[in-house]
């Protein structure tokens, strides 16, 4: 298995002011038993890796899957590795919606972030109406099999599941349900990949916070948390990184 990832993505938040709640989480876990992982906005992540350096890792929240070039407001792989990455969230549901990313365009960022060295978090997840309809692990299969590259080990991509309607909604899926779909992407990857599968993080995202982490890091094939909103303050989200440690 590999090393449990407590990872932050703090989206479109944060500014200079913020960097303390960095500094408080690095006095707060000097050392860990986990992996911790935070994800500012690309405006922060230079500052916040001098901050973070040795003890937390940090990531962007998207690249380009090119290296350059005329395309304005993107960032790339190597971009993301010289401002201090070591990891890039890629296909969040926010970027699928928000930016029409298909699994296509993940994969292909994803194959950016591999080629630079950088650890990708690849998102997947159902909706609401999707899960009503039963399609839940069909879904979750295709995202799968379309945005992971071939080639992805368990050193080189980490995978979150997140329930968009578990987002920032306060509503989380049943232990079941994470334990299910949890179980169901082992075996994908595993069948595709073979043994690195077993190394491969497999994250959970939606709604985390400090009392409701352990009962969640408890279960199945869950190797840690990919969390939003907990994660902004050191005090919140230190208290899921515990709960895994
Ligand atoms: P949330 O977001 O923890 O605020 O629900 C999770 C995510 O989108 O990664």
């Amino acid at each position: 298995m590999g090393q449990k990832l407590a990872a932050g993505n703090w989206k479109m938040n944060g500014t200079a002011a913020d960097l303390a709640e960095v500094e408080a989480l690095k006095a707060a876990h000097p050392t860990s038993t986990v992996d911790i992982l935070l994800c500012p906005p690309a405006t922060l992540l230079s500052r916040m890796s001098d901050v973070a350096k040795g003890v937390i890792a940090t990531g962007g929240q998207d690249c380009h899957a090119n290296a350059s070039g005329a395309h304005t407001g993107d960032t790339s792989a190597a971009m993301l590795v010289d401002a201090g990455a070591s990891y890039v969230i890629l296909g969040h549901s926010e970027r699928r919606t928000d930016h029409g990313e298909t699994d296509t365009d993940v994969n292909a960022k994803a194959q950016a972030a591999l080629a630079n060295t950088l650890i990708a978090v690849v998102c997947v997840g159902e909706t609401e109406a999707q899960r009503d309809a039963g399609q839940t692990l069909t879904v979750i299969g295709t995202q799968l099999k379309g945005s992971i590259p071939e080639g992805a080990t368990g050193a080189t991509v980490v995978v979150a599941y997140e329930p968009v309607w578990a987002i920032g909604t306060g509503k989380v899926p049943t232990l079941e349900q994470i334990a299910e779909v949890h179980d169901f992407m082992r075996a994908e990857l595993t069948a595709r990949f073979g043994d690195t599968a077993a190394d491969m993080r497999l994250l959970y995202g939606g709604s985390v916070k400090p009392s409701n982490a352990s009962e969640i890091f408890a279960t199945s094939n869950v190797d840690g948390a990919l969390v939003g909103g907990a994660s902004l303050k050191a005090a919140e989200f230190s208290g899921i990184i515990k709960a895994l440690e």
